[in-house]
């Protein structure tokens, strides 16, 4: 069944299965297999600044299934967090992340920082931590080149254990963002101890903003509070002009979403890369 469709094909996701069938499948031995023979691949997801200027982008897992085709990461992320596996996922996205770095900078090109999405349950094991930190180093990915992504949950889970990763990680500079704020147990405490750098606003707030007095004003005001906190604002799934406009006379500072982007392969976001490079701008579709 496809769940979205793309011009190439990139956003066809073809199974979205039943617990049990899923099961029959065996579906998590695929994806076992899939990552030992280094299978998974990263979109990239644009993100811009209020002039339009690409800063950033959010790389995201894509998995293709030798038999089934594309594979939902909302299918296959969870099933790689109940088993275990996605520890071995994230040490993938790192190499693969490392490898498109290198294929990109080998045409000249210039890249924004990366954000990379973390689960609490990619370093719950103190070994898992040392395993993640011990490839951003070797791939000499430091806080300069890339980011992370962590939800509400992941983050509370992680500060309550003695060796927090947000802290390892903070304290080695890299920036973490909070990803889907609004849809975990957001707490004004939790906002204030971690320090981060971005907030991402769910696009479950976002969609349908500007016709929507109640969503409008729910969004200012979480705008005003990250913003008290020093944070940046970035706003997910903004895929209306209207909303998109809506977002920058609130004073939000960065944009992400179908409307302004799909998440890209590596050779279609080196494209973009490079008409950027060459002055050329990519502003909301009108
Ligand atoms: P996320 O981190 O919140 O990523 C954003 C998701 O929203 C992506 O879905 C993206 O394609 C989608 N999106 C972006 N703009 C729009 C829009 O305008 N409209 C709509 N309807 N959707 C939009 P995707 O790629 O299917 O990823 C789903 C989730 O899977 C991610 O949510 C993230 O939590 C998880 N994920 C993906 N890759 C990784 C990974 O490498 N590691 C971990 N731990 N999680 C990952
Ligand atoms: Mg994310
Ligand atoms: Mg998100
Ligand atoms: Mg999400």
């Amino acid at each position: 069944q496809a769940k979205r469709l793309g011009k190439d094909g990139y956003q066809l996701y073809s199974l979205e299965l039943g617990e049990s069938l899923r099961a029959r499948l065996g579906l998590e031995q695929d994806l076992r297999e899939a990552l030992a023979a280094r299978q998974l691949s990263l979109a990239y997801q644009p993100i811009f600044d209020r002039e339009g200027r690409l800063v950033s982008m959010e790389a995201l897992a894509r998995w293709r299934h030798a038999r089934c085709g594309w594979v939902s990461p909302a299918e296959f992320i969870p099933l790689a967090e109940a088993s275990g596996l996605i520890v071995e996922l994230g040490l993938n996205a790192i190499e693969r992340l490392a490898a498109d770095l290198r294929d990109w900078h080998s045409q000249g090109l210039v890249c924004p920082p990366v954000a990379l999405n973390l689960s609490s349950r990619q370093c719950r094991r103190p070994r898992d931590r040392e395993r993640l930190l011990e490839a951003l180093a070797r791939h000499g990915l430091g806080p300069q080149t890339v980011e992370f992504e962590l939800t509400e949950s992941s983050v509370f889970e992680d500060l309550d254990q003695p060796d927090s990763m947000v802290a390892l990680l903070q304290s080695q500079g890299y920036a973490l963002a909070i990803d889907d704020f609004g849809t975990g147990y957001s707490s004004l405490a939790y906002l204030r101890r971690m320090r981060c750098r971005k907030l991402k606003i769910d696009r479950l707030f976002i969609h349908g903003l500007a016709n929507s007095t109640e969503g409008h004003m729910l969004v200012e005001s979480v705008i005003r509070v990250a913003q008290a906190m020093q944070m940046l604002v970035v706003a997910e799934g903004v895929e209306e002009r209207a909303d998109w406009q809506c977002l920058v006379d609130m004073g939000c500072d960065l944009f992400q979403g179908f409307g302004l982007s799909r998440p890209l392969a590596p050779v279609q976001l080196a494209g973009l890369l490079h008409s950027q490079q060459q002055g050329q701008r990519t502003l909301i579709e009108a």
